[in-house]
């Protein structure tokens, strides 16, 4: 399969810039996700990669050959569509057999090229059903067979599970991971969903207003992220960030804000401003006053319950903190009353400091 470079990409629509200066490597077998919000270039980008677009400057190199302006044709990369494109008058074998008429193959070929493929995604028993007769998880699971009977570099893949509803969605999206890893197969995949992205991902590409944010392992992205946008942006309920001044007193760096109190490693530290994240799975509540609310290490934060939220499984508590409204996760059999004062805590290592002005993490 393919190792694809992205060298300083940058597209502009009338002198507007919309994807700006993104290198990037996707190896061999990666499963890279362009993740980000609308609008912030992800499908601009992809477009580029598969040769549907030309870059305003910057190059592509597929295995070692410079494709900037090499026809998509050319690029034996695969787009699997979002509708996923299946003709609905041809049956399964029909549709994987296409590409390869198109091609004009010899017949013995591509019926053994389409049994070795069917059995490779697993859908050998659906070949004479109609793509109707499908549900959208194995119409998925056709769409990318059509693609694999090509031998393409990689699958390039925009969306595609944004038509399903989300018992659905959930289901193909696991196939998709097991797929790749049955294929090992080179996957670059855009979506603004950040479950999506965590699950499925390899490396994740975080996109925000045409620039690349940060990459690295889903791991990566959510235990170290690089940016106030990138803490905003993984996790749900987001990452709790507030504003806040850093100081140096008697040899620690004590982090400040209104109810907020943070002592964090040793050392001397400009005075400066900057924004501390806390998710909310890494605060502690207890009740103002409890010999648990007094950390002697990392971040205590003074406010009150303002409303809890029921998920199900857990709960959220929302507290005002400061000028702030802080959520919390907790257990559900733990009951909060509006209006409790409270203590919430987070180890030193939960605490993550970002440069308010830059909005870049601070290490
Ligand atoms: P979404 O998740 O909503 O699909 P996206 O991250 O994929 O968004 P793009 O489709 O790449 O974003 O679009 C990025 C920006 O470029 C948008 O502001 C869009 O309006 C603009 N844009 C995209 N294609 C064109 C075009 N052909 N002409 C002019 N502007 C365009």
């Amino acid at each position: 399969m393919g190792r694809l470079v992205l060298n300083q990409l940058s597209r502009s629509f009338k002198n507007v810039p919309v994807v700006k200066n993104v290198s990037l490597t996707v190896e061999d077998g990666d499963f890279l996700v362009l993740l980000g919000p609308s609008g912030c270039g992800k499908t601009t980008l992809l477009r580029m990669i598969a040769g549907l677009l030309e870059p305003t400057s910057g190059s592509l190199e597929l295995d070692g050959v410079d494709i900037t302006t090499a026809p998509s044709k050319k690029r034996d990369l695969a787009m699997v569509f979002q509708s996923y494109a299946l003709y609905p008058h041809l049956s399964v074998a029909k549709n994987l057999a296409f590409p390869l008429k198109v091609r004009r193959a010899a017949k013995q070929d591509i019926t053994k090229r389409v049994e070795t493929v069917a059995g490779m995604v697993e859908i050998g028993h659906l070949l004479e059903r109609k793509p109707k007769e499908l549900s959208g998880g194995q119409r998925q699971r056709v769409a990318v067979a059509r693609a694999l009977v090509r031998e393409p570099k990689a699958f390039l893949m925009d969306e595609p599970l944004s038509n399903l509803d989300a018992k659905l969605r959930t289901a193909t999206r696991q196939e998709l991971a097991a797929l790749h890893q049955r294929l090992g197969a080179t996957f670059i995949y855009v979506t603004h969903d950040q479950v999506e992205a965590m699950t499925m991902a390899t490396k994740i590409a975080l996109l925000n207003g045409g620039q690349l944010e940060q990459l690295g392992t889903p791991e990566e992205l959510y235990d170290t992220p690089a940016s106030v946008f990138a803490a905003g942006f993984l996790g749900s309920p987001a990452t709790n960030l507030i504003d806040a001044e850093l100081s140096t007193s008697g040899g620690s760096i004590t982090v400040m804000a209104p109810s907020v109190e943070a002592v964090l490693w040793t050392g001397e530290t400009p005075r400066r401003d900057v924004v501390l994240g806390i998710r909310p799975e890494h605060l502690n509540l207890h009740a103002a006053g409890s010999s648990a609310a007094a950390p002697s290490a990392g971040a205590a934060l003074r406010g009150t319950v303002e409303l809890s939220e029921n998920l199900g499984s857990e709960q959220v508590i929302y507290c005002r903190i400061g000028e702030k409204r802080v959520a919390v996760r907790a257990p559900r059999n733990q009951r909060w009353e509006t209006g409790t004062a409270v203590v919430l805590s987070a180890d030193t290592p939960h605490l993550h400091l970002f440069d308010r002005a830059s909005g870049r993490r601070l290490e």
